[in-house]
Order: structure tokens, then sequence, then C-alpha cells
């Protein structure tokens, strides 16, 4: 499945993105979404950037969800059109604000009241209203590592449904505010279904008590969060869309006219992506032995941060016989593992060994760190 004779021509290490499946994935995702009226899917460009996805990603016909001036930058580079352009962060500053409003993007999703302020003052100096949804925080527990899990009480992120009347009033008081929806993400790699119908019933109930005060709204966002599976990429190398968007038809109640927007991630991006390192050394210890890569934390932080682990695939040995090995990056810090005690193919310097499902929050994450170069995209 690997292209091994390209991909053995080219300096490690770097990452690899597979055109055909990205394809694949937004055709699943356009397919199935589109089963559903009023159902409008987001990426969410924070889980990779790359110019050439952003294309694809783009012509595909979905619109993109950032989280910083520089992703809106970014996105407007890509050709993405500012009406399908959403906005949100709980630390917007104000040059992200205005370059937003410049832009005439879509939507704010605005996490608090005193930038809800602020959007108001910065689009009164403009002459101009913007489009606001109030991020509204569940407290839904996602069941995903605690990293990366965003709708609980006393999560950063969102305005608590306690609190909420008190924006809603706000928002609609403004001049320069235009209050348009809700807003709502739970968390990243869930990978079952019930936090999101926790999700819908929250959000259902939501809108009973605000359309009891007269208050209505014309767009639903949910987030994303659908997650993927990291340990069998090749059973499953498309996420299950199917379920996904029919979760949501069976248990949230659109209203009539309303849109239903989705911004998803790591499900759109994270299995086309790999990233290609190279054996430096086989290097025995007392009990062990390791498999020392070109690549390291720098390159792939998610094992070190979030004790993720990436499927790890040697492409270009040829032994019919396993070993079991440590695989280690070169940085000088513990943490810089990917795997103990893995089993591969009898592993030796020069080989190519990739580590999947590294499309989503892979790239865009490396750093400089030990003075290291950010690796490269390849996309075939
Ligand atoms: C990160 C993020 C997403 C995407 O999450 P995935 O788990 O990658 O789908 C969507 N919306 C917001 C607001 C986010 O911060």
């Amino acid at each position: 499945m690997f292209p091994v004779e390209k991909l053995n021509s080219i300096q490690t290490p770097f990452y690899y993105y597979d055109k055909a499946l990205l394809q694949q994935t937004l055709d699943a995702i356009n397919a199935e979404a589109g089963k559903y009226e009023g159902y409008k899917v987001h990426y969410a460009v924070k889980a990779n950037v790359d110019p050439a996805l952003l294309g694809i990603v783009n012509a595909s016909g979905l619109g993109c969800d950032c989280v910083s001036g520089g992703e809106v930058e970014r996105c407007l580079m890509s050709g993405f059109a500012p009406s399908k352009i959403v906005f949100a962060g709980v630390g917007k500053a104000d040059w992200e604000i205005n370059l937003a409003l410049d832009a005439n993007i879509a939507c704010f999703n605005v996490e608090s009241e005193p930038e809800l302020e602020v959007i108001d003052a910065l689009a009164g100096v403009k002459g101009k209203m913007a489009n606001v949804a109030l991020r509204v925080n569940p407290n839904v527990d996602a069941h995903t590592h605690k990293y990366i899990t965003t709708g609980l009480s006393e999560n950063k992120f969102g305005i608590s449904m306690e609190m909420l009347d008190e924006v809603v009033d706000k928002a609609l008081e403004l001049r320069n505010i235009n209050l348009i929806g809700l807003h709502f993400h739970i968390g990243s790699q869930l990978l079952e279904f019930e936090p999101f119908e926790m999700l819908c019933s929250r959000i259902n109930d939501l809108q009973d008590r605000f359309e009891a005060r007269g208050v209505t709204f014309k767009t639903i966002n949910v987030g994303g969060g659908l997650g993927v599976d990291y340990v069998n990429p090749d059973e499953n190398p498309i996420p299950d869309f199917a379920t996904f968007f029919a979760t949501y038809n069976k248990y949230f109640k659109l209203r009539p006219g309303q849109e239903l927007h989705f911004e998803l991630g790591r499900a759109v991006v994270c299995q086309c992506g790999s990233l290609i390192s190279r054996v430096l050394y086989v290097k025995k210890g007392l009990n062990k032995q390791f498999v020392i890569l070109d690549a390291g934390m720098s390159d792939l932080i998610r094992p070190a941060l979030y004790q993720a682990h990436h499927k790890i695939e040697n492409i270009t040995s040829t032994s019919a016989e396993t070993e079991t090995y440590d695989v280690v990056g070169p940085i000088c810090e513990s943490s810089d593992c990917f795997g103990t005690d893995e089993v591969l193919p009898v592993t030796k310097r020069g080989d190519l060994v990739a580590l999947r499902s590294a499309g989503a929050y892979g790239q865009i994450m490396a750093s400089n760190y030990n003075c290291r170069k950010i690796p490269a995209s390849v996309v075939l």
C-alpha cells in the first residue's frame, strides 16, 4: 500500500499523505452528511494545514473551522470562501478579531462575555455587524484523554449552561452583534456515540428553554470529535461517518429551516498521513533492544503529550522473522518513545518505518526542539 520505492528515495523524516484516501474520506463525508437536510460540514483546520490537503478539502466543498488568526489567513490563502469560515477559540486577540471582521467570515464562535464585548466594540469601529454563535459548555463527559476532553464544567472552554441566559441577553442587546447560533465541542477522539447522544439531548433541552422565551437560532454547531482507529488503520481507513451523522439525525431535534454544523478535524485527515522515518541504529540493551529512528517527538508529539500510540510498521524489511523492540526517537527526553515491546520484522539500519494515522495533529504540532528541522510533506 505504501509506494515504498518512491518513499525510499526521499530524505527522512517526512510526512507522507495519501491523496486518494483523503478524497475517499471526503466523498464518504459528503455522501453521509448529504443524506440529511441542513447538515453542513466544516474541516477543523488545526488538525493539518498542509496547502495541498487544504486545496483538496476546499474542492470537496467543506467549509473550515479556525482557532486562530493565522488559521483564518491560511484558509483565505487556500481559497476558502469567507462565508464558509468560522472562528472559535477562548483567547482571540484584537488583531485576530479585526482580521476576521475585515475578511467578513461567516461566524465567530464566542466563548465568554468579555470576548463578546470586545467583538462588539471592534465591529462598531468598522461599522460592521459580527455574526456570533455562543459556545456552550454542555457538561458532557466525552470519555477521552483528559487533555482532549473539552465539554466538562471545569474545562476552560465555552459558557456554562447556568450562565447562558445572561450572555444571550447581552448578545441580543449589543448593537454590532448578530446572534445566529449556539456552538458546542465536547472533545476529540471519541470512539463511542453515547456522548454525542447526550450532547443532542442537552441541546434539545436548551432549544426548548430558549424557544419558550422567544429566542431561536439559525445554526447549531456541534463541533467535531469523531475518533479514528489507531490500532487497525488498514481495516478501518475511513471513520464511521454513517453512524455519526445518523446519530445526530436520530437524537437531535432540528428546527424547521435550521442548519446543523459539524467541525471534523481528525476524522478527515488522520488516516491519510504517516510519518516516514529511517532506522538509524538498532541498539542492544541489557534486557531490551532499541530501534532508534531519525524521527522523534519534535516531529510527532502525540505519544509524549497524550500517551497516544501510532501503529508502527517497518515498510522495507523483507524478513519473515520478528523481534521485540522499543522504538524511540533521537531526542534528549525519555518521553521520546513511540512504542515499547513492539513486535516487528527483524529490523536493521536503513529500514523505513511508518508511524501510521499521523495525518491529524502530527506535522502541525512539529517543533524545532533540539534545533531539528520541521518535517516536510510528500503528497502522492
Ligand atoms: C479541535 C476542534 C475541533 C475538531 O476536533 P476533532 O476531534 O479533530 O474532530 C472542532 N471544533 C473545535 C472548536 C475544536 O477546537
